[in-house]
């Protein structure tokens, strides 16, 4: 794994979010430790952080000396056809590069021989089998497998993956992050075009970090609004906006979440 050097400028910030984040690798030891390999799905916003948490993950079981596999759908090319990279900067090539018809049940022992724990990254472009093949891989392979991915499309729609993830998980943890445009937590992904709030266009569409922005309901709302694109489940407008301000009504990270993951 590449870590960043030393000298830039937000290196303690890094630094302290990746103990943070080790003491998560701590926890899911603990949780795995007794039963059955847990199946995780670890769900957050665009820019949540989410493949750092990965990275860090894989960086804590290679630095025990253990195994971790880490595995890629091949449609996420954003970073190189098999680049794990986190927006942070740190990256890792993927061991298994996910095909819409790839059997997960059928990777070589060459790869998973020894394994300690299974990561998916983008986990939301995976058929809804390949859920159904991870789930049966924490019996089968007796290991944890930790899923990161967006819960809904810029549609606020689940993903075919992610819906079955939400059915199926042993844990379902969610990886915070704050409003582009507000302090509130974002829950929604909102997708520009050419500067402009868009709801349009297929639900799979990989694209440049800067045309995805986490985002709060309100702020989501009101973005898409001015651009004249009410999202389809809310076609005939947004219940209870009659010119109303909800700006008072809105909760802080802080008090909805505590802290950011
Ligand atoms: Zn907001």
């Amino acid at each position: 794994m590449h870590l960043p050097g030393s000298s830039s400028a937000n290196s303690p910030l890094k630094f302290a979010l990746f103990i943070y984040l080790s003491l998560v690798v701590v926890l899911a030891f603990s949780l795995t430790a007794e039963g059955m390999p847990k199946l995780y799905f670890r769900h957050g916003a665009v820019s949540s952080a989410k493949t750092l948490n990965l990275l860090a993950v894989a960086h804590n079981y290679m630095s025990q000396g253990k195994k971790a596999i880490v595995m890629k759908p091949s449609l996420d090319t954003r970073f190189g056809a098999d680049a794990v990279k986190s927006r942070a900067g740190l990256s890792q090539p993927a061991d298994v590069l996910i095909e819409r018809d790839t059997n997960l049940l059928d990777i070589s022992e060459d790869i998973r021989r020894n394994v300690n724990c299974v990561l998916v990254d983008e986990v939301q472009f995976l058929d809804p089998l390949q859920i159904d093949q991870l789930r049966a891989i924490t019996q089968l392979w007796k290991v944890p497998v930790i899923c990161y991915g967006l819960r809904t499309d810029f549609r606020t729609n689940l993903f075919p993956g992610s819906r079955r993830l939400l059915e199926v998980a042993d844990a379902i943890e969610e990886v915070k992050t704050t409003c582009q445009f507000c302090n509130s937590k974002a829950v929604f992904n909102l997708k520009h075009v050419n500067g402009k709030a868009d709801c349009t266009g297929p639900a799979v569409q990989l694209g440049a970090e800067e045309k995805y922005f986490p985002a709060c309901f309100k702020c989501y709302k009101d973005a898409l609004k001015k651009a004249g694109q009410p999202v389809s489940v809310w076609e005939d407008g947004f219940p209870g906006d009659d010119d109303r301000s909800s700006s008072e009504s809105d909760t802080s990270l802080e008090e909805s979440t505590g802290s950011l993951n």
